[in-house]
């Protein structure tokens, strides 16, 4: 599983079709890292910073036929780049505090609204399972709907689905960094919250990015009980399709332009997943991505914040090929993706609404419901 250097990545990395520079091509950050990493090598600054333009999108392993575990490569990198190219002071700080921003401004929101989701909400019908969701702390904060959505929609489908408050962040945002111990404690916290509640036969999340990093825990930690729970680990679109549908949808004449999140469709591989459940829906029309399909629109973690030109170049791309394809409305599973589509169109002067696929369902299941 080395690479080959046959270039089949090239095209679907985003950063490579940006700067059309090979240093930052997948096979170049390869031979980068790999030299780096090598028993007589040493972190140069060159890897780390064409490391550091990476955003971890992944879509380079979709297009790999080799298998290049370049995610495992990244985390080494990144972690051999916290360890021995010190920064100065004035970076770690910055970096420390943007990683933990983003989870305290959701826990911090939660508190000022004082509106906590519903710890507990019964399944109708008979049920047909018992699940745990995870809030998580920005979707939790900001982005309040897609929870709401999906505890309707699961319960309609027959999901008895307990909502821990904590875990209040999944820890995602510092996993991208690598290992490092914050980043472990957090991905133990979670599983043991999900341990307290007990008894859930599915942990599930509406957000891509959280979905990705508690499947990762296993391989993270290593331990029994985390292969365990990502084993349990499911993508709330992935849930929904284990079982054949049981509320009646309503007619929705949209057309929805369906917007790939990297860590549902590359880090996940599962990007059929939201337009099979989506195409349950009768009189929908799904509309693909005329180009760039599949290419990262610049939102991962912290990525805005690090490389804010790249990540803006990124999104006006995605935002275009949307536009191009006319839509009323646009999908993507993941919360960040979302913003920042949503913050791209309305730069455009061309807002369209932005949803998760969950909020469409549940708008299909809530109108097929009898009046009165
Ligand atoms: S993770 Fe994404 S940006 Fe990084 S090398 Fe792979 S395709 Fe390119
Ligand atoms: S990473 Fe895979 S697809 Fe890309 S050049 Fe290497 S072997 Fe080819």
């Amino acid at each position: 599983m080395s690479c080959t250097h046959c270039g089949l990545c090239l095209e679907s990395c985003p950063t490579y079709t940006l700067w059309g520079t090979e240093a930052d091509s997948p096979r170049g950050r390869i031979a980068l890292i790999e030299d780096s990493l090598a028993p007589d090598g040493t972190v140069s600054a060159e890897m780390a910073f064409h490391v550091e333009r990476c955003l971890g999108c992944m879509a380079c392993m979709t297009a790999c036929p080799e298998g290049v575990p370049f995610a495992d490569l990244l985390v080494a990198a990144r972690a051999a780049i916290d360890r021995e190219l010190p920064r100065p002071v004035t970076e770690r700080a910055r970096r420390h505090l943007s990683r933990t921003a983003l989870a305290r401004s959701g826990r911090a929101a939660v508190a000022v609204r004082g509106r906590e989701l519903p710890h507990h909400t019964p399944a109708r019908g008979d049920p047909r399972g018992r699940v745990g969701l995870l809030l998580g702390c920005t979707q939790r904060a900001r982005h309040r709907r897609i929870h709401e959505a999906t505890l309707t929609v699961l319960s309609a489908e027959g999901y008895e689905v307990i909502a821990p408050r904590l875990p209040d962040c999944c820890g995602a945002l510092e996993l991208q960094a690598g290992p490092h111990p914050h980043a472990l404690r957090r991905a133990q916290a979670t599983i043991d919250a999900f341990a307290a509640v007990g008894g859930v036969d599915r942990i599930v999340s509406s957000a891509a990015g959280c979905g990705a990093a508690m499947k990762g825990y296993g391989h993270l930690l290593g331990t029994p009980q985390a292969r365990a729970f990502s084993s349990m680990v499911r993508d709330v679109h992935e849930l929904l399709l284990e079982q054949p549908p049981r509320s009646p949808l309503a007619p929705l004449a949209l057309r929805v332009a369906v917007h790939d999140a990297c860590a549902l469709c590359h880090a996940q591989r599962a990007g059929a997943t939201p337009r099979e459940l989506l195409r349950r829906i009768p009189a929908i029309e799904l509309l693909e991505l005329p180009r760039e399909a599949g290419a990262c629109c610049g939102a991962p973690g912290l990525y805005p914040i690090a490389q804010p030109e790249a990540s803006a170049a990124l999104a006006l791309r995605q935002a275009r090929a949307v536009l191009e394809v006319a839509p009323d409305v646009v999908v993507s599973s993941d919360h960040a993706c979302i913003a920042q589509l949503q913050r791209r169109l309305r730069a455009l002067e061309q807002p369209l609404p932005v949803h998760h696929p969950i909020e469409l369902l549940e708008r299909s299941i809530l109108a097929a419901r009898p009046t009165g």
